[in-house]
């Protein structure tokens, strides 16, 4: 198979693992960076463009579309899409998890176990917001935020209120969200591929800290999850119609709670904590699942 990796850097740990794994099955392997990408909307033949040439003959994409480029990236996808390439996680999919509220809206009316979260468009509807969720201490997070920037934790409702009024002020969304204490700064990273959990890892938040973003200097480990907490990943994964995906839950006293299902999930972490061939796996779902023209738009909201 003809294979296309969209990364802006070649260099990265996912995208090489990913390009070696496609050349050990006998693939034909282009990185792309779809930043430098470009397209004619108007054409019947819909094609992209990249460094004066038409890209063809791709049987499948592997999108790996950082938070930064989402809208440009997620178009380029969708312009694959519509010269009938498979992409092994669609655009709009990759769209809807990465909207944190239009996720946690669809995780909830499928019953997914969340955190109890909020959101206020007034300030004038702060205090009742905060009682919504229960009260001090919450979880304050930016919409926009990845790999922790933006999740602040406020202990009181006076941090909280003050918090709530700075993002305010600086015209930031936001979610407000219950603090899950008991999670002790753990959470659990199921990576999912198709309709099963591949591989987990729990990451731990270093000393004096809540959030276990490996980034923030979290720790890896092994894990063996529930079916609970199997089915819980593999559940969220299909509501957003990802193929591949990284679930991130943290156990509650009632069971897990999905915080966010990543739409490009780091290798690095996963395939060094569990010493499995992640990468190799992808390309092994693709070569089971690509068709010609079957990426189409699946799910709904
Ligand atoms: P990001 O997408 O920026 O990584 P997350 O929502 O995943 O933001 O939050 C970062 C980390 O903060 C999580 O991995 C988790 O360890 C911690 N965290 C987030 N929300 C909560 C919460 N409601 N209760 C307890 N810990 C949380």
């Amino acid at each position: 198979m003809k294979i296309g990796i969209l990364s802006t850097n070649r260099a990265l740990y996912s995208t090489a693992r990913l390009v070696e794994a496609c050349e050990r099955r006998g693939h034909e392997v282009r990185v792309i960076n779809h930043k430098r990408c470009y397209m004619n909307i108007a054409s019947h033949r819909p094609a992209v463009h990249y460094r004066g040439e038409a890209l063809t003959g791709f049987d499948a994409i592997i999108p790996r579309i950082g938070a930064s480029v989402t809208f440009y990236g997620t178009a380029v996808v969708r312009q694959f899409e519509m010269m009938g390439v498979y992409s092994v996680n669609e655009s709009v999919a990759i769209t809807r998890s990465r909207d944190k509220l239009r996720a946690l809206q669809l995780l909830s009316r499928k019953g997914l176990g969340m955190p109890v979260t909020g959101i206020a468009n007034s300030p004038d509807d702060t205090a009742d917001l905060l009682r919504l969720v229960g009260g001090a201490p919450v979880v304050i997070k930016l919409l926009e935020g990845t790999q922790g920037v933006g999740v602040v934790l406020a202990e009181t409702t006076k941090a909280a209120e003050s918090v709530i009024e700075a993002f305010r002020g600086l015209h930031a969304n936001f979610l407000v969200q219950e603090f899950i204490a008991e999670a002790g700064g753990a959470d659990i990273r199921a990576f999912v591929i198709g309709d099963k959990v591949v591989a987990a890892m729990q990451r731990q938040a270093r000393e004096g800290e809540f959030r276990s973003n490996l980034h923030r200097g979290g720790s890896a480990q092994l894990i063996k999850i529930t079916p609970e907490e199997r089915s819980t990943a593999v559940r969220a994964a299909r509501v957003m119609g990802l193929n591949v995906a990284g679930v991130d839950l943290l156990r509650a006293n009632h069971g897990p709670v999905i915080m966010e299902v990543n739409s490009s999930p780091g290798l690095e972490g996963i395939e060094k904590a569990t010493g499995k061939d992640i990468a190799g796996m992808i390309i092994e779902f693709i070569e089971k699942n690509a068709r010609h023209g079957r990426t189409r738009t699946r799910g709904s909201g």
